[in-house]
C-alpha cells in the first residue's frame, strides 16, 4: 500500500479543475476523502467538539516531529525556537486558529495529507462506523477522526504551512460540503516554521469562538500534550 502511494504520481492522483496561470491551483478530493468527509460531518453533529482535540493531537505529532529531527540538526529550530501550540479566537470574526511550531508540510505533502489519503486510523474509524451503523463516542476516542473533522465546525477552513524541508510556504483551502480545494504559494512569511489552520466557523458554532470555552475543552481532551499550548484572544 504505501509503495504503491509512492509510486504514484501526484498529477494522477488529482483531478486539476483549473490551471490559472496564478499561483493558484484547484484540485479535487479524491472519492475516499470526500466519502469520509460526509461520514464525519453527517455522524459526528453531537460530538462535534472532536475537532480541537484532533487538530492539536496533529499539532503536537508536528512538533514531536521536528523535536525529533532537530537532534541530530538543531539549525531546523533557528529563528523559532520554541515548540508550542498556539490557539486564538476571534469572536468578532468568528474563527479559531490553532498554529503550531512543527515540522510543516510541503507542497508535496500537503496535497496528499490534505486531499487524497485519508489515514490510516480513519479508515479504520470508517469500517467500524459502518459495522456499528454510526459512530459513538467509544469508536471516536479509538480511532480519532483526523483533519477533516474541523469541517463539523467550519464553513471554510484555511491552512498556511512552511516545512523545515522547503523554503516556501503553502496555503491550503477549502469550503465545506464542495469536493474541491485550493492550493497556493504564499508571500506572507509570518509563519516561521510549522502550520497554523484558521476554521471560519459556521454560523451555528459561534460558541467555539469563546476563549472559556476553547480552556474547557483543552482541559478535556488534550491534557496529556507534552508542548505548552497556549490561548489567546483577539482583543476587542
Ligand atoms: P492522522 O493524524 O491520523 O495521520 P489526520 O487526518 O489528522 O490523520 O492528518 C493527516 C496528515 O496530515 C497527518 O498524518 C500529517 O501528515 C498531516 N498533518 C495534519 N496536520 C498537520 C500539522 N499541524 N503539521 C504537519 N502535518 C500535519
Ligand atoms: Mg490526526
Amino acid at each position: 500500500w504505501a509503495s504503491s502511494r509512492h509510486a504514484n504520481p501526484l498529477r494522477r492522483s488529482f483531478a486539476c479543475a483549473s490551471a490559472p496561470p496564478t499561483q493558484e491551483e484547484t484540485f479535487t478530493y479524491r472519492a475516499e476523502v470526500d466519502r469520509l468527509m460526509d461520514m464525519i460531518v453527517n455522524s459526528l453533529y453531537s460530538n462535534r467538539e472532536v475537532f480541537l482535540r484532533e487538530l492539536v493531537s496533529n499539532a503536537s505529532d508536528a512538533l514531536d516531529k521536528v523535536r525529533f529531527v532537530s537532534v541530530t540538526n538543531p539549525d531546523v529550530l533557528k529563528g523559532r525556537e520554541e515548540l508550542e501550540i498556539l490557539i486564538s479566537a476571534d469572536k468578532e470574526k468568528n474563527t479559531v486558529t490553532i498554529e503550531d511550531s512543527g515540522n510543516g508540510m510541503t507542497r508535496d505533502q500537503l496535497l496528499s495529507n490534505l486531499g487524497t489519503i485519508a489515514s490510516s486510523g480513519t479508515r479504520k474509524f470508517m469500517e467500524a462506523m459502518k459495522e456499528q451503523k454510526g459512530a459513538n463516542d467509544n469508536l471516536i476516542g479509538q480511532f480519532g477522526v483526523g483533519f477533516y473533522s474541523a469541517f463539523l465546525v467550519s464553513d471554510r477552513v484555511r491552512v498556511v504551512t512552511k516545512s523545515i524541508d522547503s523554503d516556501a510556504t503553502w496555503g491550503w483551502e477549502a469550503t465545506a460540503g464542495s469536493h474541491e480545494f485550493k492550493v497556493t504559494q504564499e508571500t506572507d512569511s509570518s509563519l516561521k516554521r510549522g502550520t497554523r489552520v484558521t476554521l471560519h466557523l459556521k454560523e451555528d458554532a459561534a460558541e467555539f469562538a469563546d476563549p472559556v470555552k476553547l480552556s474547557r475543552l483543552i482541559k478535556q481532551y488534550s491534557q496529556f500534550i507534552s508542548f505548552p499550548i497556549k490561548l489567546y484572544s483577539a482583543k476587542k
